[in-house]
């Protein structure tokens, strides 16, 4: 993403829902590379053209899907412990 970005949040709202990988960080936005699923629906609704492709990007390994909200995940929410109900 290039720092051309007015936060229109259009592509966060372009981004699928499954994936959300776009979120906004102070005054711009940030795209986890890991979270992106490369379907490039964001790139088209940028009005300013600043989100531009990663050469270098791949694919999460799909080892690591599997590990999200298992019981060894360590981000888990938690349910019961000392800091159930506590927020952040
Ligand atoms: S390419 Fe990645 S960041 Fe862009 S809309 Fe698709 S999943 Fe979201
Ligand atoms: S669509 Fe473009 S200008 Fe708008 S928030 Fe996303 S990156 Fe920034």
């Amino acid at each position: 993403m290039r720092s051309e970005c007015i936060a229109c949040d259009e592509c966060v709202r372009a981004c699928p829902a499954g994936f959300g990988a776009i979120f906004r960080h102070g005054v711009t936005l940030v795209i986890v590379s890991e979270l992106c699923s490369g379907c490039g629906k964001c790139v088209p609704v940028c009005p300013v053209d600043c989100i531009v492709d990663d050469p270098a990007w791949s694919a999460a390994p799909e080892g690591w899907w599997r590990h999200a909200g298992a019981a060894d995940d360590p981000y888990q929410r938690r349910t019961t412990g000392p800091t159930a109900g506590v927020r952040s």
